[in-house]
């Protein structure tokens, strides 16, 4: 822009405050920038409000305003709190000086990206945002991690792409026991995980059950897959009939605890081979719950034709495990340019093969909508605490989202089983493939880049920070096949391809709303919390819980209370020297409430009793109620499920004892793995 004496200039906010998370204009001058003769910038700057350098850098956390003045000229330029800022512009613009507004880009910081780095490098790209590879000093709007979410410590704003927790919760013994829980509550709903048991600690019920089968049966032999905790990639996996083959934990491991589940013995075959699903999930926020499916995904296959589970075979690790990382070794293993061939598929071109046999497609989707819901309901408790100790309400934090990859076997029948959950799904775009003898090499894969690349553009187009500000009925759709809920993907203001992400919650809350009962038991928990930043109850906090809710009686007296906490508490925690850890985690007030609602409302099913308690304790603390989306607080949370819908006949049978893992604790989340795959 010219002044009146004909010397250009410019107003430009310094390059960090640019990265504000917030309102989202600046204005750009028509002409370059053009300093006076003696170097310095036509320009004044003068503050108003809270203090602020001359040099235009706002005060982080401060409200402030900027009164630039050029000649002829005022723009006024307003920092947020938040590192926001907006501007306008008074005065007379002399003819021909013309400002044009210009949408300030979506900044990402990839610092922490890893091996996600270069598929979002390239969904940056498409939607014309900016990239800030090495961090800064400023806040950005997105934080893109390829770890946990303490790969960046301190982000006060912005959103981070990793819930606090979910590291932990992905684990295999965390996530059987979370689907524990709803079996018990929701045996029906949940007979899609098969059934599993955590060793040591439950060797006696798991060789039991064996014994009572062969008892029942001589010539049944099920078949068992043994998984160690936090492992991945098919790392130490094994299949066993007999809990003597059970193996002693190899030297340096990490961790002596393994999953042992029930194997799938039937699967659906596609060219003779077994093979399974990789679906991409957005938890796009916890409170509301919000999450999409990709409609595309991948399909791994094994390598070596599939066969039943026989004592000859049990070892064939081509032949009963998916792993893109054990099979690619193989020498059957087919890298494809093909969408439909070799041995990594798109989820899209096998559903196709599938409806060309006349398979009932639209029903193996919806089933594996419903996994899907169901497996993130019962998660969503623990991650609920997880969030409030590393958020608490009240203080600056960012918000998370997070993609998952749920790894799902269809079996014969084209029932889905979930066999996982990835909280760090490989979202990697090539491949390693050997060149010559012993020579590998790093070559693009379009399978993956296809798939992948949309799933990170889609969910930045979800998260775009631009999109909370719209007004509402501007985020809807008309005359597209989306949902009324869903965001305007396809009113981006930069064109982009058709979303691959799908809302499906709350889509289908009214199916699914129901099963949402622990979620408010965990409300109940962490309102007895009390310090902020806590995740584990005191014994004087669970007295509180009960003589507030009003639970003690001359039958079950005040001694009584203290028992149970001290009994639950010891097996739950095991030997953890670390004080931090000390009290009454999540699922040990679970089992807790569990017992106090089956002793009070004797003649109900385990879920009636559990609703009964609830009800009864909501109503000594009239909570009242509210819509949790109107908060941002956790705290007092209840997930809107009452009036369940209760099915008779459900009996709870008691947990039988078992030990926390020692990474139940918050800041454990050491382990990054990066597991497609
Ligand atoms: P990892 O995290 O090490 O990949 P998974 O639980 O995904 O562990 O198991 C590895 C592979 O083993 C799966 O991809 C699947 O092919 C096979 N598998 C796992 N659990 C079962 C099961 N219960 N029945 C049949 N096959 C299974």
């Amino acid at each position: 822009m010219s002044d009146c004496c004909g010397r250009s200039g410019t107003v430009r906010p310094p390059d960090d405050v640019e990265s504000g998370d917030g309102d989202d204009e600046c204005f750009v001058p028509l002409s370059p920038v053009l300093l006076d003769p003696s170097g310095v910038p036509a320009l004044e700057c003068r503050a108003t409000g809270t203090g602020v350098g001359e040099d235009l850098t706002p005060l982080r956390g401060m409200k402030q305003q900027v009164v630039v003045k050029t000649i002829g000229q005022v723009m006024r330029v307003k920092w947020e709190a938040n590192g926001n800022y907006s501007s306008d512009v008074q005065g007379q613009a002399d003819g021909g000086r013309q400002l044009v507004k210009k949408r300030r880009p979506v900044t990402v910081d990839t610092s922490k990206a890893k091996t996600s780095l270069e598929g979002l490098k390239i969904s940056i790209k498409q939607l014309k945002w900016k990239e800030i590879p090495t961090g800064r000093r400023a806040p950005c709007d997105i934080y893109w991690h390829g770890g946990s979410f303490h790969d960046n410590e301190n982000i006060t704003s912005g959103q981070v792409n990793k819930f606090p927790g979910m590291l932990e919760m992905s684990r295999k013994i965390n996530l059987s026991r979370a689907v524990r829980i709803m079996q018990e509550l929701f045996p029906v709903e949940y007979d899609f995980y098969p059934r599993s048991w955590i060793l040591p600690d439950e060797y006696q019920q798991f060789s039991a059950q064996i014994r009572t089968v062969k008892e029942c049966d001589g010539a049944l032999s099920p078949t068992f897959i043994v998984k160690p905790d936090g492992g991945c990639q098919g790392e130490g996996i094994y299949l066993i009939r007999d809990p003597a083959e059970l193996r002693p934990a190899p030297a340096g491991a990490q961790t002596r605890q393994v999953v042992v589940q029930e194997y799938v013995r039937k699967p659906l075959l596609i060219d003779k081979l077994k093979f399974d699903i990789r679906l991409y999930v957005l938890l796009k926020s916890l409170e509301p719950l919000e999450i999409y499916i990709a409609k595309e995904g991948l399909t791994r296959f094994c390598t070596e034709p599939y066969e039943e589970p026989s004592q000859k075979n049990l070892s064939h690790v081509f032949m009963h495990l998916t792993n893109y990382s054990l099979n690619v070794h193989s020498e059957n293993f087919v890298h494809s340019e093909s969408q439909s061939t070799g041995s990594k598929r798109t989820l899209s071109s096998v559903l196709r093969r599938l409806a060309d046999k006349g398979a009932d497609v639209k029903r193996v989707w919806s089933d594996i909508i419903a996994l899907v819901i169901k497996t993130v309901v019962a998660v969503v408790p623990q991650l609920k605490v997880y969030y409030q100790a590393d958020i608490p309400p009240g203080k600056p934090g960012p918000s998370c989202f997070q993609i998952l990859g749920f790894d799902i076997l269809l079996m014969k029948n084209l029932k889905p089983v979930l066999l996982e959950v990835n909280a760090n799904p490989s979202m990697r775009i090539e491949h390693e493939q050997e060149v010559s003898p012993g020579v590998y090499e790093c070559v693009p894969s379009p399978v993956d880049e296809e798939v992948k690349v949309a799933v990170i553009r889609d969910t930045l187009r979800l998260v775009d920070p631009r999109l909370k500000r719209a007004p509402f009925s501007q985020r809807k759709l008309s005359g597209t096949e989306d949902s009324p809920g869903d965001p305007p993907l396809t009113n981006h203001p930069d064109a982009m391809p058709s979303p691959c992400l799908k809302q499906v919650y709350p889509k289908y809350s009214r199916q699914f709303n129901y099963l949402r009962l622990v979620e408010r038991i965990a409300a109940l928990f962490v309102r007895f919390l009390g310090v902020k930043g806590n995740m584990r109850l005191g014994p004087t906090a669970f007295r509180t819980f009960i003589r507030n809710c009003k639970l003690s009686s001359s039958n079950f007296t005040m001694a009584s209370v203290d028992i149970l906490y001290i009994d639950i508490t010891r097996r739950w925690s095991g030997a953890l020297p670390d004080s931090r850890e000390a009290g009454m985690g999540l699922q040990a007030f679970v089992e807790a409430f569990f017992y106090l609602a089956a002793r009070r409302f004797k003649s109900q099913t385990a879920r009636e009793q559990a609703v009964s308690l609830l009800d009864a304790c909501e109503a000594q603390l009239e909570t009242p109620p509210q819509a949790p989306e109107e908060r941002r607080s956790l705290s007092c949370g209840r997930a809107p499920s009452r009036g369940v819908a209760l099915k008779p006949g459900i009996r709870f049978r008691h947990p039988p004892p078992r030990r926390a893992s020692s990474r139940e604790g918050r800041g454990s989340e050491t382990r990054s793995r990066d597991a497609d795959d």
